[in-house]
């Protein structure tokens, strides 16, 4: 059997394959998931799903009606171990093969692993399946303290969850400053005032010595000396990119699977997409100039990559240009973001931060490059447009809460 052939049933997958078929392609479609489910979402599992929110029942990303509709075969529970790109033949775990006219690596990421002793402990978790995330659960309702080791997304939205199940949470982080990478100092202040509130602790610009226990974890020593007492560990650590598969058939990979803007990788019979993909995103500082490839890990980049690759599998050629946002949910505050904010040389701010509703909104050389917004959804969608529409604002205008921010547009 030809056809498309996908390796990795999630985000990107799923609408690669949705994608390939809008666009006309009329050949077999084979989608392979490591995971035991159907396609499924994982926003939930840090947030609505992990404090029980949120039922299993939602989570799946398609009907497996839609899938039928679609002729998309779902092979769940079989990984890819090998790709013959000279034949164009998949092998897969249960020891049979699979041959493709076209093939789309949507491997995704997984998590960065402790780097200290002891994380082998039972009850030290890391969250980036479903799986995960039923254990976490399991764990929560036992124990009375979690130390979240790495203040960035996952770090942060665990640390929600367990306290609004009644936890003692510390979150322990390495740079002096919340999801450092991601965000000016106006968020992340914001974001550990929001979470001081709720009476989360943090341990900021330090790292792990060890994890003590026997068997399970009892303890995270700090490379201060300090011991924290707890009953479980989540990890949020980042992540890498799944590109083992592509390395071994020697496609470009260089943090992520090499792909141009059409999502083709180094060998025109291969598309990839997803947080495994590296890609010339054109919003990202520099990329537009250099063509400098960039790993955007969000479900908007996973999604609109993937409908340029289906597209591309069908024979229609379209550029990636879709302006990257992305969100947050911690407590009662939704978090955000469009854009990229690294690199601005000036903020604006709307609203008001100690209400927890406001938008900063980040320019260079003049140009609206991206924007954070709290409790702003009206602000965020506007933002996108801004940032699309490259528009060049007067920053006391920006600024102006009279003056509507969609209204910068048609100036
Ligand atoms: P993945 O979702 O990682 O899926 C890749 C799939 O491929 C996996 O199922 C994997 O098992 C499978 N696979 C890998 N190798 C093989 C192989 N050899 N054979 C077969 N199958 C294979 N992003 C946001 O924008 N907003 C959010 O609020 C948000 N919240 C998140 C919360 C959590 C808890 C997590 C973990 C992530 C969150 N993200 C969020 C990030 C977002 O989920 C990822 O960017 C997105 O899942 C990437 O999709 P993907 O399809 O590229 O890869
Ligand atoms: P992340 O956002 O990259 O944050 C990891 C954080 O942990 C970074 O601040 C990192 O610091 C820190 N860290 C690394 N090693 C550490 C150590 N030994 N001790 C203490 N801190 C350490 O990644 P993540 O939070 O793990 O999220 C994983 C993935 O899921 C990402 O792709 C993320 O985008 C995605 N996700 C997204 C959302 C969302 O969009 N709402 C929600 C959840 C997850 P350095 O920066 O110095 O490495």
């Amino acid at each position: 059997m030809g056809g498309l052939v996908i390796i990795g049933a999630s985000y990107a997958g799923t609408q690669l394959a949705l994608a390939a078929r809008a666009n006309g392609f009329v050949g077999s479609i084979t989608m392979i998931g490591a995971e035991p489910h159907a396609p499924y979402q994982r926003p939930p599992l840090s947030k609505g799903f992990l404090c029980d929110a949120v039922d299993a029942s939602s989570l799946p990303l398609q009907s497996p009606e839609r899938f039928l509709e679609e002729r998309i075969a779902l092979r769940t529970g079989v990984t890819a171990s090998g790709i013959d790109r000279q034949a164009q033949v998949v092998s897969l775990s249960d020891g049979s093969q699979l041959h493709y006219d076209a093939l789309a690596l949507t491997t995704g990421a997984r998590c960065r692993p402790l780097p200290c002793a002891g994380a082998q402990l039972r009850h030290v978790y890391y969250l980036r399946d479903l799986a995960d995330a039923y254990e976490i659960k399991a764990r929560a309702q036992q124990a009375r303290h979690a130390v979240v080791v790495g203040g960035g997304f996952i770090g942060l939205e665990v640390a929600a969850s367990l306290r609004t199940l009644g936890l003692d949470v510390t979150v322990i982080e390495l740079q002096e400053r919340l999801l450092q990478r991601a965000v000016p100092p106006l968020i992340s202040t914001f974001l550990q005032q929001a979470h001081e509130e709720e009476g989360v602790r943090f341990r900021l610009a330090t790292c792990i010595r060890q994890l003590r226990g026997n068997d399970a974890v009892t303890g995270v020593e700090l490379e201060t000396g300090e011991i924290l007492p707890t009953d479980m560990v989540v990890a949020g650590l980042g992540v890498m990119p799944n590109v083992e598969l592509a390395e071994a058939c020697s496609l470009a990979v260089d943090n992520g699977i090499v792909v141009d803007r059409f999502a083709r990788t180094s060998d025109p019979a291969i598309v990839a997409a997803g947080d495994c993909a590296a890609y010339p995103n054109p919003w990202a500082p520099g990329s537009a100039l250099d063509g400098r490839c960039v790993r955007v890990e969000s479900i908007q980049s996973a999604n609109d990559l993937a409908k340029v690759a289906g597209a591309t599998v069908a024979g229609r050629l379209s550029p990636y240009e879709a302006v990257p946002w992305f969100w947050s949910d911690q407590y009662g505050y939704k978090l955000q973001m469009t854009g990229f904010s690294a690199g601005h040389d000036q903020a604006v701010v709307r609203g008001n931060v100690a209400a927890g509703r406001f938008t900063a909104l980040y320019l260079k050389d003049g140009t609206v490059v991206g924007a954070h917004s709290v409790n702003r959804p009206q602000d965020h969608m506007a933002a996108r447009r801004l940032v699309a529409a490259r528009v060049r604002p007067d920053p006391a205008v920006l600024a102006d809460e009279a003056v509507a921010l969609k209204s910068l547009l048609s100036a």
